[in-house]
């Protein structure tokens, strides 16, 4: 193994020292320090969102909590900087999905539409994903009507000056809600417990804003059309009595959390009961030596774009070393 330059195997067949899979905040920060450790890492960005890369910042305006923006940042504007860094270092980038992926020997093997790479180690930086109620009606909504993103979709026309309402009672919920009410008429907050899981600060900034209306033991059963197929209602049913009630809203946000982008790991790689990769605690180690995992798809808990960044730079330097340790 070299940490200089991509080495031959004993077939002339060239085995990359690190192959990165993802593009947001993770993988490009691992791309960085891992090309300015000189080994030359080939990044698989991923063709998800149409073949942008970039990651969930992709789909949001502005960062105000990036460090180094003081005026803050839009999200595409920073992950086109951290892009370009990586680039500019000699990263390798395929805007392509990794398919499938072999760690039971090495040297390992990744798969894409368009290429296979034989790799001494991988770091893992593929996210996580917004979950979805599953409502009967909401493959014809989606997107003319159902969202799962406040920030990306709130300003638009459709939901502009409009009642909105969003599902959870977690942070995610609570921080949509808030963010809504910004361009709502009146936002419903849905929730399925008799309490809200959200910090307690964000409660109190839930329950004082007049803008809000918290509707608790709350289930979301479907929504609602009129005449012209636009979306008009939800249909909620109580969780303790049953009854069914119908509420007039435009919009339904999802606040409901995330699933880890794990799928490709499954059967080989410790997750935990959520499908997060488990790593060992303070470290980017999965439990395969010389695979290592960043960012949101290994962190249940913080899931910011600096905290990806920050294991995204642990991995690379992780990669490093066992790198040249079994030199
Ligand atoms: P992601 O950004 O999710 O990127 C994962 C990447 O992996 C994607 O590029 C995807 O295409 C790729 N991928 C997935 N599967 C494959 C595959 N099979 N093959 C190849 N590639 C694959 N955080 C903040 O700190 N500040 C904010 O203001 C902020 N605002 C947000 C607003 C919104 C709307 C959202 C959704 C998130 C926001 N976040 C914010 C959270 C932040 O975006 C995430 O914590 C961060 O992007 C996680 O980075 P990541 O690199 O782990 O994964």
């Amino acid at each position: 193994i070299s940490a200089s330059a991509n080495s031959p195997s004993s077939s002339d067949e060239i085995i990359e020292n690190v192959v990165i899979i993802g593009s947001g905040p993770a993988g490009y920060t691992a791309a960085i320090y891992a090309a300015r450790a000189n080994l030359k890492p080939v990044v698989f960005e991923g063709y998800q969102m149409g073949g942008v890369p970039g990651g969930q910042l992709m789909t949001t305006t502005e960062v105000e909590n990036f460090p180094g923006f003081p005026e803050g940042i839009t999200g595409p504007d920073l992950m086109e900087r951290m892009r370009k860094q990586a680039e500019r270092w000699g990263a390798e980038l395929y805007p392509e999905d990794v398919e499938s992926l072999s760690v039971k020997t090495a040297p390992f093997t990744v798969q894409s539409s368009e290429r296979k790479v034989k790799c001494h180690s991988i770091i893992y930086a593929t996210g996580a994903t917004a979950k979805r109620l599953r409502l009967p009606r909401e493959e014809e909504f989606w997107s003319r009507g159902i969202s799962a993103c406040a920030i990306c979709d709130g300003a638009s026309p459709l939901f502009k000056g409009q009642v909105l309402a969003v599902v959870g009672g977690g942070d995610t919920a609570t921080e949509e809600a808030l963010y809504l009410t910004k361009y709502a008429r009146h936002v419903h907050l849905l929730v399925r417990r008799d309490q809200l899981r959200a910090s307690k600060a964000m409660q109190d900034r839930v329950i004082n804003n007049p803008n809000i209306t918290v509707h608790y033991n709350t289930e979301t059963v479907d929504v609602l059309s009129n005449t012209k197929g636009q979306m008009s209602g939800i249909l909620l049913r109580r969780v303790d009595t049953g009854e069914e009630t119908e509420l007039e809203a435009k919009g339904l946000f999802y606040g409901i959390g995330h699933s880890p982008n794990s799928q490709l790991l499954e059967g080989q790689v410790e997750l935990d009961s959520s499908g997060y990769v488990l790593v060992r605690e303070g470290t980017s180690n999965t439990s395969v030596e010389g695979v290592f995992a960043a960012g949101d798809v290994q962190d249940h808990e913080w899931r910011q774009a600096v905290t990806a960044a920050g294991s995204g730079c642990m991995a690379a330097l992780s990669a490093e070393r066992y790198l040249t340790s079994n030199n």
